[in-house]
């Protein structure tokens, strides 16, 4: 099976510093539910992996998540894509889980799930974090210059990270690749 994983502010949507509340804000980017659905129909599986500590934080409530959510798999499915699933890490910074990126607990829930090796894998971020954990998890990091993107690219990036201008190039990459 082809897996690709992607974080979700700042690389589906817009991001916010003050989170995403509620499914109002939840606001996709250009072009990235088209991408998704590119990568649907050339036989990707697209999973979704994304810290929500605003959970912890007490700035939504699972329903709330939840709707956000159902507006994501909506408007992915009206571009023509699917997103299979959402792993995400409801903690707080200093709850001490594994699975808030940079750790890679979301990774490994994924592969489980698929039964899937994750060895080259594209993981998509625009944070730091998102290819740490990309890269603690065997995948192939992607950054993206939305979001957080910009900021990120100054720093010191892990080792075979790749960059590409958001999502849709990102799969105009691993689609000309095939
Ligand atoms: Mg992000
Ligand atoms: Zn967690």
């Amino acid at each position: 099976m082809k897996l690709i994983i992607l974080d979700r502010d700042g690389v589906i949507n817009q991001d916010s510093d003050a989170f995403i509340k509620n499914p109002d804000e939840w606001i996709a980017l250009p072009g990235s539910l088209a991408a998704i659905a590119r990568l649907s129909q050339a036989g990707y599986t697209v999973t979704v992996a994304t810290n929500q500590s605003g959970l912890a934080r007490g700035l939504f409530d699972t329903p709330t998540l939840n709707a956000i959510h159902a507006k994501l798999y909506r408007e992915v499915a009206q571009a023509g894509g699917l997103v299979d699933s959402i792993f995400l890490c409801p903690h707080g910074p200093q709850d001490g889980c594994s699975c808030r990126k940079p750790l890679p607990g979301m990774y490994h829930d994924i592969a489980r799930r698929y039964d899937a090796d994750l060895t080259g894998v594209p993981a998509v971020g625009d944070s730091l974090r998102d290819l740490q954990a990309a890269s603690a998890a065997g995948c192939t990091p992607w950054l993206v210059l939305t979001g957080n993107g910009p900021k990120t690219q100054q720093g010191e990036l892990p080792p075979g990270t790749r960059i590409a201008a958001d999502l849709s190039a990102v799969a105009d990459a691993l689609l000309q690749e095939a």
